[in-house]
């Protein structure tokens, strides 16, 4: 069975769009506290020229609009951000190719996307970045038989408490040491907004 489709693919990046512009506040203090206060920014104007883009475009396949997307984020997000979203997007674009969004072929892109975000920024598991955020919602795919697409957010809203109390040794926020400690990750929180934009999408 088909779970996503162009026109679901094209919604998810409005939807996503539309999270990252009602959170840019929220984002900009995270990434103040820990980083250099342009997250929100970034993630703005990143998914603004992502929508702006496709708007103009008729896409023939999912892995397509997910190329696209891809191409936009590495180019217009000057931050760490830009290429570890850009990465992770054109991973799950390569892994769809030619082919129907079927359960099967959603989950193992998901799980390309976190090998080319560990790949691409070094990060491991409790360093404090997205990393956190993706990999526990690719080991929960793994797990899950599917008819609760609702528990990635689920994992998402964890899994950022749980960056809170580790200190962060990779990316801006790993030049504070111990002071990382107490804030929740920025990457984390706007992953959380892709993953709950995803989730709207699915259940479409
Ligand atoms: P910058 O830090 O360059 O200003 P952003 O503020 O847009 O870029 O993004 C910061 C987020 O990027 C962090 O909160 C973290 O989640 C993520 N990040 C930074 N470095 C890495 C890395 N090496 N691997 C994975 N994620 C990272
Ligand atoms: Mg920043
Ligand atoms: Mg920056």
């Amino acid at each position: 069975m088909i779970i996503l489709t162009v026109d679901q693919a094209v919604e998810w990046m409005k939807e996503i769009q539309k999270r990252m512009d009602e959170h840019k506040e929220q984002l900009t203090v995270l990434d103040q506290a820990i980083g250099d206060g342009d997250h929100g920014i970034n993630m703005t104007r990143g998914f603004t020229e992502v929508t702006a883009k496709i708007h103009h475009v008729n896409y023939d396949s999912v892995s397509d609009v997910l190329k696209s997307a891809a191409m936009t984020l590495m180019a217009k997000v000057g931050g760490a951000s830009g290429p570890l979203y850009g990465t992770a997007f054109l991973k799950m674009s390569v892994a769809m190719q030619g082919k129907d969004v079927d359960e099967h072929v959603f989950k193992q892109a998901i799980k390309e996307a976190v090998d080319g975000i560990h790949s691409r920024g070094k990060a491991d598991f409790g360093e404090k970045t997205m990393y956190d955020v993706w990999s526990q919602v690719a080991d929960f795919l793994e797990e899950e038989e599917v008819n609760d697409w609702g528990g990635m957010v689920e994992v998402c809203q964890a899994t950022i408490e749980d960056t809170r109390e580790m200190i962060a040794t990779k990316g801006r926020a790993s030049y504070l040491k111990e002071r990382s400690k107490g804030h929740v990750d920025p990457g984390s929180m706007s992953s959380l907004y892709i993953f709950e934009a995803l989730v709207e999408v699915l259940e479409l």
